[in-house]
């Protein structure tokens, strides 16, 4: 039976995670306003803190799962804002590294952290589509690397990136494959930082690979399949993020309209239940709702289970949640809620991306549609 009761382990690191949320807020607007500026990995109100992220794979037993757990925090990270007090240690990359590097590529970058390069500016949703090649120089047991990649998480604060690009088999095929290529490597460049319409905070950047070459050592052998694996784990903690973004709306919208009175009846009944109350309870609901898919899709996976459908409808559910919350608590709040003076307009700026990357929300339901009616991806595009 699922179990979504928190245990005391569970809540320790969530109140500490709330409490580091309220500390990172007040970097909120700075960051927004500053985007060429990339926040510290780790703030100064860091210091002397617990990182709940790691606490919690010391507390095996007294929590409810790792992974569910990690979602949870992330929620609660994101009430606070983007910029979080401790930027993770590692990124999308790294989980690549760790499914299929050798103990060597293992032992050399396990610790780096390593952004992940997939999206081209021809292929996003479609990532079968890219172009950024690799050419074997069997002279040198180098690999050579051309192409582009751009709104790359991390660009500019990663020590490595995992590039996702098409080799040329023996039989003069195309395959995919990965290639981890450092910072600092001839031929590798990062672009300026993106103007973004949310998520400010959050360094993004295109990448250019110019005859950039790199050692055998750095193939990570990571075809279409184990690069797209990852998504798996990750797609549930992008809804994360925008549920934690709607909370705080929520929450904002709750305590302007307790200022002037008003708070939801939400047990008076369908018959006289007032219009405010009818709507907040629907968002309430979709909250919920989009919550529980995060979970139930993080149980799955503290359990071993296959996970890829409930994944994505986590994703699906949890983008079109964070959209929606934060677009009606914009109405609701009305001409107020759209001043710098409040964070409000930012959180509507910002949950919009939950919805965008690791998959849009059309594209997790293709996917879902896919697996449920056993379509091939070339029957149902
Ligand atoms: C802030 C940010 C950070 C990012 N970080 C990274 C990163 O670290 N690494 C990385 O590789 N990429 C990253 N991305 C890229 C992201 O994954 C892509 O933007 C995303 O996959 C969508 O691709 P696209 O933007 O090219 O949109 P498109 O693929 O051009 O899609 C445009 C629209 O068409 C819809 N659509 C597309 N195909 C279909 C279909 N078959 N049926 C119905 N509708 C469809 C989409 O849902 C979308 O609404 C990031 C993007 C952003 C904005």
């Amino acid at each position: 039976m699922i179990d979504f009761e928190l245990s005391d382990g569970d809540n320790k690191l969530i109140n500490e995670a709330r409490e580091q949320a309220t500390l990172a807020r007040k970097y909120a607007r700075y960051y927004d306003q500053n985007e060429n500026i990339v926040p510290p990995r780790e703030l100064k109100e860091a210091v002397g803190r617990p990182d709940p992220f790691e606490e919690r794979l010391k507390m095996e037993g007294q929590i409810s799962g790792k992974a569910m757990v990690e979602a949870l925090l992330h929620m609660e990270f994101f009430r606070g804002d983007v910029v979080p007090l401790r930027v993770p240690k590692i990124s999308l990359g790294n989980y690549v590294l760790e499914s299929v590097g050798t103990p060597e590529q293992i032992e050399k970058w396990g610790k780096a952290r390593i952004a992940i390069g997939i999206t081209e500016p021809g292929a996003g949703s479609d990532p079968s589509r890219i172009t950024t090649t690799a050419v074997y120089d069997k002279a040198k047991d180098e690999w050579i690397l051309n192409g582009e990649k751009i709104f790359i998480t991390f660009a500019e604060d990663a020590d490595a990136v995992m590039v996702f690009a098409r080799d040329k088999r023996d039989d003069g095929q195309l395959g995919y494959t990965s290639f981890l290529v450092e910072k600092g490597t001839p031929g590798f460049s990062v672009g300026p930082q993106v103007k973004k319409m949310g998520i400010r905070a959050e360094d993004t950047a295109g990448l250019v690979f110019q005859d950039c070459r790199v050692p055998s050592l750095n193939h990570v052998k990571a075809d279409f399949k184990a690069v797209f694996k990852v998504f798996n784990f990750s797609r549930p903690i992008v809804a994360a993020f925008g549920l934690g973004t709607s909370r705080a709306m929520l929450d904002f919208t709750l305590e302007k309209l307790a200022e002037i009175g008003i708070s939801p009846k939400y047990q008076s009944g369908l018959s006289c239940q007032d219009a405010i109350s009818d709507r907040l309870a629907a968002l309430e609901a979709e909250y919920e709702a989009a919550r529980l898919s995060v979970l139930r899709a993080k149980w799955l996976e503290d359990q071993g289970s296959a996970v890829k459908i409930e994944a994505s409808m986590a994703k699906a559910m949890g983008g079109m949640a964070a959209r929606r919350i934060t677009k009606e608590c914009m109405e609701i709040l009305g001409n107020f809620a759209l001043s710098e003076a409040h964070l409000a307009e930012k959180w509507f700026r910002d949950a919009r991306i939950s919805d965008i990357y690791e998959g849009p929300g059309e594209v997790q339901r293709l996917m879902i549609a896919r697996s449920l009616l056993g379509y091939s991806q070339k029957e149902l595009r």
